[in-house]
């Protein structure tokens, strides 16, 4: 073991603290009562968003749950059918709120770690016959949460703007990660609008805010969500608090994401040489998944004794996530340790 043991947290980029200069901006925030439309921070924050992702408007929102549902029940009616890979977080880690919510069923297929292509969805989506639901919305995620942090690139996600066109299906993106996806691709998150009808995007992740994410939009689609925002209760008040960090991390915290990528394949290359690993998923981006030859909840209490803390996604399956707050002496620590084990 190590000299001196450190605590690592790896069990998920959620758990990001607010740093000293984002509190600073939080402090300084101009507010005003949001209901009313009234706190200039938050409308500032939805047109900067807007503006990045090349799209109409913004919607900010306090969780990724919230702004993915309300895309979900703004692009279909009860009784529809939408269309997501197996994995989908809106699917899986939502509560069942497509049902609750929206009334609509999901049609799920097996993408590659989560990734779909045209060719896949094509055949799933229904006929006009009135014994199948009606096909109105596909959902991607970007980067895929189950399946490590794997990315479309804009050149996969065209074929399948274009299908949903040619089918009039609404497209909507679950970008919890989006900014973890266009560092690793390179792609411009100013073309992102071109293809999508709606995307989420959260600020609590990556970007290392302590709460929010915004939904992005038409105007007319934003005006609709503003309203079912009210009715799930997510009317907030002097919420401009919140943007002002979003704000901040929209300017600061982007540029930063290559880090953690590279923290992610330095634990990844770690794992590959590890007798007690049996495989290790490919790394694209800030997420790193891998199997053990024991129970992962005996591998995971050995690492927690030792202050490196993770989670299992399966019985043979850990997680660990790389963020803003691991640094370059808590990733080396944690090769020593994972060497030791
Ligand atoms: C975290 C996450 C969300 C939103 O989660 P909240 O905790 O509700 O903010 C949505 N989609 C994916 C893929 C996520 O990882």
């Amino acid at each position: 073991m190590p000299d001196m043991q450190l605590t690592v947290d790896f069990r998920s980029d959620t758990i990001t603290k607010p740093t000293p200069a984002m509190l600073e901006a939080m402090m300084n925030a101009k507010v005003g009562d949001d209901v009313f439309g009234e706190d200039e921070t938050v409308n500032a924050l939805e047109e900067k968003a807007a503006a990045m992702f090349g799209m109409e408007a913004g919607l900010f929102c306090p969780s990724g749950t919230m702004t993915n549902q309300i895309a979900i029940k703004c692009f279909t009616q009860p009784m529809d059918e939408l269309i997501a890979d197996q994995t989908a977080h809106v699917y899986r880690y939502e509560g069942g709120g497509i049902a609750f919510n929206s009334g609509v069923s999901t049609r799920l297929l097996n993408g590659y770690r989560g990734i779909l292509t045209a060719d896949m969805i094509a055949p799933e989506i229904n006929a006009d016959n009135i014994h199948y639901p009606h096909t109105s919305l596909v959902v991607l995620e970007n980067t895929v949460n189950k399946g490590g942090g794997s990315c479309y690139t804009l050149e996969q996600i065209k074929p399948i703007a274009e299908l949903c066109r040619q089918h009039d299906l609404k497209l909507h993106l679950d970008g919890a990660r989006i900014f973890n996806a266009i560092t690793h691709t390179g792609d411009s998150a100013a073309d992102y609008g071109k293809y999508f009808d709606g995307i989420s995007v959260c600020l609590s992740k990556g970007l290392g805010t302590p709460v929010g994410s915004v939904l992005l939009a038409d105007k007319d689609t934003i005006k609709k969500a503003r309203r079912i925002r009210k009715v799930l209760g997510g009317g907030m008040r002097q919420a401009g608090f919140l943007a002002a960090a979003g704000i901040y991390a929209l300017d600061h915290h982007v540029e930063r994401l290559k880090t953690d990528h590279a923290h992610a394949h330095i634990l990844a290359d770690e794992l590959s040489q590890c007798d007690w690993v049996t495989h290790v998923m490919p790394v694209e981006t800030n997420i790193v998944l891998f199997d053990t030859i024991e129970p992962a909840d005996l591998i995971v209490a050995r690492l927690v004794e030792q202050g490196v803390k993770c989670g299992t996604t399966d019985k043979h399956r850990i997680r660990f996530v790389t963020h803003l707050d691991v640094h370059a002496d808590g990733i080396e620590y944690t090769v020593k340790v994972l060497k030791g084990l």
